[in-house]
């Protein structure tokens, strides 16, 4: 939401650009021991807290569920593979564009992020089978036709690779195709250019509807106060079967 508020009053490039420079400077006022970020390794004696799921690191403006799935990914993004972000954190590429040992890729269809490609998830012009991992965070809320961006994504990926998906999720799932006002959309899905809420399970029936084998990660526990992570994060792993 804080996000969506200064996005609105900054373009998002201009936004990127400056954040990172003021970053660097804000970031040895937060110098410390107490907390380290996973994915820039800065030490900090806190994280700028956001709300209450959210604590961004000051160097390289990581929020918490990037860390999340940077730390993830740590343990599934193995050396040779081709990787496929769309709308990408900054902060997980800049990371994975230093590493020589992967063909990493990033697509935005919006031009709110720094990208390589511009993609149109429902119609991705790529051949089959293509990426060994996909990362596809906070996209299918903003898609009409998610059945057919689903169908992509299962398409570009290799047998035996995997897609990592998240969205904002609800108990119960929600669309009404009808509802298309920016401020209906706000009201109805929280967002004023989300077409739907999802819940955990709705998502992953529709992903399995299209042929992945869907893993739910749930993050469980207390806080990390060390990496800044909250619990309560659901994450899917799409998994294409060989
Ligand atoms: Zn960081």
């Amino acid at each position: 939401m804080v996000k969506g508020i200064v996005r609105r009053v900054i373009p998002g490039r201009l936004l990127a650009e400056h954040e990172y420079l003021l970053r660097r400077v804000l970031a040895i006022l937060y110098r410390g021991n107490r907390h380290r970020c996973n994915i820039c390794g800065y030490g900090l004696r806190a994280f700028i807290e956001i709300n209450d799921e959210d604590r961004l690191c000051p160097r390289c403006g990581s929020s918490s569920r990037a860390r999340r799935l940077y730390m993830i990914l740590e343990n599934e993004v193995n050396s040779e593979e081709r990787i496929l972000h769309f709308s990408p954190s900054g902060a997980i590429r800049r990371a994975y564009e230093l590493r020589s040992d992967i063909e990493y890729t990033t697509t935005d269809y919006a031009g709110e992020f720094t990208a390589d490609k511009c993609i149109d998830i429902t119609d991705i012009d790529e051949s089959e089978n293509v990426y060994d991992k996909i990362i596809c965070y906070h996209v299918l809320e903003h898609i009409e036709e998610d059945k057919n961006a689903i169908m992509e994504l299962f398409r570009i990926l290799k047998p035996g690779g995997s897609c990592f998906v998240q969205t904002p999720f609800s108990e119960e799932m929600y669309e009404d195709q009808s509802i298309t006002a920016p401020e209906d959309r706000l009201i109805n899905f929280g967002q004023e250019d989300h077409v739907r809420v999802y819940s955990v399970e709705g998502l992953k029936s529709r992903l399995t509807e299209q042929g992945f084998r869907v893993e739910v990660l749930v993050m469980n526990g207390d806080i990390d106060e060390y990496y800044g992570l909250y619990p309560g994060e659901y994450v899917l792993k799409a998994h294409k079967p060989r």
